[in-house]
This record gives C-alpha cells, sequence and structure tokens, in this order.
C-alpha cells in the first residue's frame, strides 16, 4: 500500500482547497456493506478494470446560499461546484497518471438533462456509494451521505485509479438522527420514512419536481440536504435550529433574505 502517494494527494487537496478526501478499496463493491447493493456493471473496476482503488473527493454546498432554494443563487453555486469537482478529479487523475499509476476521472453528475433522469434516474457511477466505502459519512432517511462536517451538504468527485492506496475505514456510527425533517418538507413526498436502502428515494417524483423547477431556471430543489441537522457548519453559520425552514416559522431572522434572492433571477 502506497502510504506516500496517498500523503502527496492528502498536500494536494489541501493546496486546492478540497476539505473532504477518502480512500475506498474496489473489494468494497465485491463485499458490500449493506443490502441492496448495486448490480456489478456499476463497480469501479467494472467502469475501469485497472481499478484498486476509488480516490473519493468532496466540496460543501454553502449553506446560507442553499438557504434561498429554489433560487438561481443556490443553481448557480451547484454549477459552480459541479464545474470544480470535474475539474479538480481530472487533475488528481492526472497527477496520478504522472506518478506512473493509470487514472480516470468520473463526472460528477453524469446524465445529459432532467428529461433524461425522467426516463432512467441513475447515473453509470455512484460518487455516494464510493462516499460511504471511502469512510466519508453514512447514509440519511434522505438517501444522501451524511458527513459530521457538512451534513448531507456535500458534492462529491470521485477518480478511478490503479494505485494500491490505504483504504480509510468505513464509520460505523451512523450519523441520521431520523428527525424526518427531510421527509416531511419534501415538496413532491419523493421520501420514505425508512432508513436507507429500505426506502429509496421516488426518483421519479424527485425528477418531475426538478423537472417543473428547471423551467423556472431555479434547479435543483435541496431541499432535503438544507433542512438536515447534520453537520458542523450548521454551528458555523449559526444555524443550529433547523426549524427556522418551517413555513409556520414566520419569524425566521432570514426569511427576508430568502424573498429577496428569489424574487430574482428566475421564475
Ligand atoms: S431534492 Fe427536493 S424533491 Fe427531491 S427528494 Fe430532496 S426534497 Fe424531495
Ligand atoms: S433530515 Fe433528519 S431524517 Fe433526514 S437525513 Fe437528516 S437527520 Fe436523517
Amino acid at each position: 500500500m502506497d502510504q506516500r502517494l496517498k500523503q502527496l494527494l492528502r498536500i494536494k487537496c489541501k493546496e486546492m482547497g478540497i476539505p473532504l478526501m477518502g480512500v475506498a478499496d474496489v473489494r468494497c463493491w465485491e463485499n458490500p456493506p449493506f443490502q441492496r447493493w448495486m448490480p456489478q456493471e456499476f463497480f469501479p473496476h467494472s467502469i475501469f478494470p485497472e481499478a484498486l482503488s476509488v480516490v473519493v473527493i468532496g466540496l460543501p454546498v454553502q449553506l446560507p446560499v442553499l438557504e434561498t432554494s429554489p433560487s438561481i443563487y443556490y443553481r448557480e453555486m451547484y454549477n459552480v461546484l459541479n464545474a470544480l469537482l470535474d475539474q479538480y478529479s481530472y487533475r488528481i487523475a492526472e497527477l496520478l497518471n504522472n506518478e506512473g499509476f493509470s487514472s480516470i476521472f468520473v463526472p460528477r453528475d453524469g446524465y445529459g438533462s432532467i428529461e433524461v433522469l425522467l426516463e432512467r434516474p441513475l447515473a453509470f457511477f455512484s460518487h455516494r456509494h464510493a462516499a460511504f466505502c471511502a469512510g466519508l459519512g453514512t447514509f440519511g432517511v434522505n438517501n444522501m451521505i451524511l458527513t459530521p462536517e457538512y451534513g448531507p451538504r456535500v458534492r462529491f468527485g470521485s477518480i478511478l485509479t490503479s494505485a494500491p492506496l490505504p483504504a480509510d475505514p468505513l464509520r460505523d456510527e451512523e450519523l441520521c438522527t431520523r428527525c424526518m425533517r427531510c421527509v416531511q418538507m419534501c415538496p413532491s413526498s419523493a421520501l420514505s420514512r425508512e432508513d436507507y436502502p429500505e426506502g429509496i428515494t421516488d426518483k421519479t417524483a424527485c425528477a418531475s419536481w426538478s423537472a417543473s423547477l428547471h423551467r423556472r431556471h431555479i434547479s435543483p430543489c435541496g431541499i432535503c440536504i438544507k433542512v438536515c441537522p447534520i453537520g458542523q457548519d450548521r454551528v458555523f453559520y449559526h444555524r443550529e435550529d433547523p426549524g427556522i425552514y418551517e413555513e409556520t416559522r414566520s419569524e425566521s431572522p432570514y426569511q427576508h433574505i430568502w424573498d429577496h434572492v428569489r424574487r430574482y433571477g428566475g421564475k
């Protein structure tokens, strides 16, 4: 196992401003940590047979921007994060190639449009499962990966590499408190109260809602990651109380900001 190379990756991530990085062994996909797992064609070494490890990086979704969702503000941040993830993943893959280990990046979303998602609501690779195998977090009722640092407010990118990197341990403690805020506040009733993977998001309902927001130029939705109480970012931004998003709470100190942002840039 190449400890030196992993340390080099950590240094590079720090230099690039990437706060989260973990490494998964591809054997995690062959010996699934839970059932139902994915079909074999989605495994990293099915996509890149040389792969021994998957490097996963995570960038935070800034909570006060997300709070304005649905809005042009969150949409722009989402696009920026996607562009950065693609570029960082590509650069890390090239760094590994230059170190002598064949490597490729995986794009962050991997679908052409929401209409495509409505027909087939899957990408060819799951960054969420890669992040789980890389020990970055655990699944929540909202089907997202919850991290101690940012709760579910993280977007992930992955690099498939032939480098035999030391894997990070899976997290053994569940982070989801099953508060059900995500279920209650989902505007399309797409989430079930069951834990993942028993409770799978109704992807058609979620994508339909996203398509309606897209027509108004204010997709994606993001409510189920906004309202989740998990994550140190809530403390950092002084948003410990996720009750501020409840419609009955007219006294939210931020409501006038959200109203202002939502008036512009979309329909
Ligand atoms: S993104 Fe929105 S519509 Fe989709 S599951 Fe989350 S809250 Fe529901
Ligand atoms: S909002 Fe509550 S139930 Fe949903 S993922 Fe977060 S902690 Fe779990």
